[in-house]
């Protein structure tokens, strides 16, 4: 016969736990490079999805000194509404770290990052965000909104906007305006 079974005893997860899952992670290494250069490499990446058709929108992620992820726009070439540059440095860097978690990681974006990206970023835990231009129209990193430090949720990441602002927005004004002047052509002939 069974033997009856002990009522399960509600568990307390004592608070030290989570503390204990974070201590496992070594310390936040030092970056030596200032962050207009690590910008510099969002903007290259910026500049492969213009060669490929794409808005030009172009992120890195950043371990210390070193980058463990890189990620262009692919809306248009991939048929992918996610395609975002954050999202696919953000995949590349959790396969390189064979972890979700990216705390100790920096993010740099030429635009500042849209609600799904920012939501990616907090799923992620990204320490900070470095961003280039602002986005009037999506922008939730302090422009429309901010959910990169909504203190409800459980993850909030520092900030740090306007990094080579100009350069950064140049790629996309140039770009929009290239293909008014194309679409202009086009009508034309
Ligand atoms: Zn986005």
């Amino acid at each position: 016969m069974a033997q009856p079974t002990k009522p399960t005893q509600p568990t307390q997860i004592p608070i030290q736990s989570k503390r204990s899952i974070h201590s496992k992670i070594p310390a936040a290494p030092t970056s030596t490079y200032p962050d207009e250069h690590w910008m510099k490499e969002a903007i290259k990446e910026a500049k492969i999805a213009e060669s490929k058709g794409e808005v030009p929108i172009g992120a890195v992620v950043v371990y210390g000194d070193t980058i463990i992820g890189r990620g262009h726009n692919l809306r248009e070439s991939a048929l992918d509404g996610t395609a975002h540059a954050e999202m696919i440095a953000i995949r590349e860097a959790s396969t390189h770290l064979q972890a979700w978690r990216l705390l100790h990681c920096r993010l740099y974006v030429t635009l500042e990052p849209c609600p799904m990206c920012a939501g990616a970023i907090v799923q992620s835990r990204i320490h900070h965000v470095i961003y280039g231009a602002t986005d009037p129209k999506a922008g939730c990193a302090g422009t429309l909104m901010n959910l990169l430090q909504e203190p409800r949720f459980n993850h909030t990441a520092q900030v740090t906007s306007h990094v080579l602002e100009t350069q950064c927005g140049e790629l996309l004004t140039n770009f929009f305006r290239d293909l008014r002047d194309k679409r202009k052509q086009q009508q034309g002939k």
